[in-house]
């Protein structure tokens, strides 16, 4: 019986785990849970799932969720920062998922890895904002980090047993989201429901809109230079619409290997909480007869020029993936708000970037002040945009 923390309980892949936990009784058992101001879904899981301890981002809502819950509940509510902290690491558990949206979910994951638990990781932003940082403490402490990322989570599993010296390059594939097909003019104009129509993925909407962008997948880069050790030159992109080839490996002789399956989270997800074995689910198997032909192409950065700010963020390493991350997570709150277009994400990002002078081996303060700086620079050029 594997012990489990979800934080971000309420989101997508939050929900999704709960369902593969659910599924599988005799397997897992919820220890502790966290969401941010969804009251009511998490007041449902608890009553469900039974976890000893929960947190949520203030104290309005750990009030209003004592409030909506039985007055027997014996469920013990922590809330903001210290809080998640303090949820992340509760001891009994053995794997914390870590699915929090957005740099909220960093300070909590290191507070896992700190305690010693494995890492079931959805949250990106952990490995952009500090990849140095979470792999030096992640080894120190004997901790694993199996990616739950589906591009990710593909990666490690064509990994899995080859020596790593053996791989030339990695090949992330990208959807290309809603607006593959669309021109540089059109996208001018796209509304936000269109940006939120993702064509294979179902997800949250800061991704949502990131994958539409394909901030989500310079993003990904980043994540796996350090989940896999690899320079960012040696990390590639495909477009492929089909979402069925979840990303490859070439290895130095020459030899590929991907990984293929139905686009659902549900499949990374359970494989970072059972690695290394697997268990059945009941989703439909792969019918690649009735899958038709699979596309690859390379992303069109001028459309898409997101992918290639990310790109160089990487490349320059430092704090400048901490300020692409913050800049781009306050610029779509912006569009979400209606305040910018969709066409404004990658002009702004990269003005709040040419600002930025990189500081090289950051401490985690020095992560914490850079993203602050780029959060609040953002607010004031979004504050001098006319739509
Ligand atoms: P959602 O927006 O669906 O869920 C986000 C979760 O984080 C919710 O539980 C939300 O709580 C919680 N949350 C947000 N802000 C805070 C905060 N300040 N304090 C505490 N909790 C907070 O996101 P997704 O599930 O789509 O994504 C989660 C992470 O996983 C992201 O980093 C994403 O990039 C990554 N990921 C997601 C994939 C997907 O298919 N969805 C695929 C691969 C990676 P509440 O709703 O209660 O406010």
């Amino acid at each position: 019986m594997k012990k489990i923390t979800i934080l971000g309980s309420t989101g997508s892949i939050g929900v999704s785990a709960l369902n593969v936990i659910e599924k599988n009784p005799q397997r897992f058992q919820v220890e502790a849970l966290t969401a941010g101001r969804n009251i009511q879904l998490l007041k449902k899981q608890i009553e469900k799932f039974k976890p000893k301890v929960v947190a949520v981002s203030n104290k309005d809502s750990a009030l209003k969720l004592r409030e909506a819950l039985n007055v027997k509940s014996r469920v013990k509510i922590f809330y903001d920062e210290e809080g998640l902290k303090e949820v992340a690491s509760f001891p009994s558990a053995d794997i914390v998922i870590s699915a929090i949206s957005g740099s909220a979910g960093l300070m909590p994951t290191l507070a896992a890895i700190e305690a010693g638990k494995d890492i079931a990781l959805a949250n990106k932003e952990t490995m952009v904002m500090a990849g140095e940082i979470v792999t030096r403490r992640a080894i120190k402490k004997g901790v694993k980090i199996i990616p739950v990322d589906s591009e990710h989570s593909a990666i490690f599993q064509c990994l899995d047993g080859y020596n790593r010296r053996d791989l030339r390059r990695i090949i992330l594939t990208a959807s290309g989201g809603p607006f593959l097909n669309f021109t540089r003019n059109e996208l001018k104009r796209v509304s936000l429901s269109q940006t939120l129509r993702h064509p294979n993925w179902k997800m949250g909407k800061k991704i949502t809109i990131d994958s539409a962008s394909m901030m989500n997948k310079g993003l990904e880069v980043i994540e796996a230079k350090w989940l896999f050790n690899v320079d960012i030159g040696d990390i590639d992109v495909l477009i492929h619409p089909q979402s069925i080839v979840h990303s490859l490996v070439e290895f130095i002789d020459g030899a590929f290997l991907a990984q293929m399956g139905v686009p659902d989270m549900k499949i990374p997800i359970a494989y970072a909480m059972t690695y290394p074995e697997r268990i059945i689910n009941d989703l439909p198997s792969l019918n690649l007869a009735k899958t038709g032909n699979l596309e690859f192409f390379k992303p069109d950065i001028k459309k898409f020029p997101c992918l290639g700010i990310a790109y160089a963020a990487g490349l320059c390493g430092g704090t400048a993936p901490v300020v692409l991350n913050a800049a781009d997570e306050i610029a779509v709150s912006a569009f979400m708000e209606n305040k910018i277009r969709f066409i404004d994400l990658p002009e702004i990002i990269e003005k709040i970037l040419a600002r930025h002078d990189s500081i090289k081996n950051p401490s985690l303060d020095d992560i914490l002040q850079a993203d602050l700086w780029a959060r609040k620079e953002t607010k004031k050029i979004i504050g001098r945009i006319i739509t």
